[in-house]
């Protein structure tokens, strides 16, 4: 069966998490692809700026968390099998520039994210995000 692997993030500013909806019309975090040769994180950062125009030097990468999900999808008739590691992010700008792969974006609060996310595995790991963080 085909596998695919991304790297993404729970991006947050202040009390706000970042969204984007997704040209296939589901709402979710930035992730992306893992290119070969390339670390998670490398393919965060690379996808943050791709996806969202948020570049590097306005990212920081939170100690301690890392989270992994899997689903199974259908591709041109084809099942793969993906699973998707999630980095929590601190972003110290708002300044989000969309890629054509993504329609909309928001900046929410945790009740309103967890409402507008729409796939469970992504609400979990909002859930444990927002957890960490109060915790720390
Ligand atoms: P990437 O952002 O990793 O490059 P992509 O643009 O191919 O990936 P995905 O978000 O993986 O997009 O969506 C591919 C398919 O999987 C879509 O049909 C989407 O609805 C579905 N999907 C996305 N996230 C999940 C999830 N957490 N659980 C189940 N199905 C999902």
């Amino acid at each position: 069966m085909a596998m695919e692997r991304s790297a993404g993030g729970v991006i947050f500013h202040g009390g706000l998490y970042l969204l984007l909806k997704y040209g296939w019309g589901h709402w979710g975090f930035v992730k992306g692809n893992i290119e070969k040769g390339e670390t998670e994180e490398e393919a965060f950062f690379r996808e943050a700026e791709e996806e969202a125009g948020l570049p590097r030097n306005t990212l920081k990468i939170i100690d301690g968390f890392k989270e992994k999900i899997s689903y199974f999808y259908k591709k041109e008739g084809k099942t793969i099998f993906k699973e998707v590691i999630y980095f929590l992010v601190e972003s110290f700008s708002m300044d989000v520039r969309l890629s054509y792969e993504h329609t909309d974006y928001a900046w929410l609060k945790y009740e309103d994210a967890i409402n507008k996310i729409t796939y469970d595995g992504d609400k979990k790991i909002l859930m444990k995000a927002n957890q960490f963080l109060n915790e720390k």
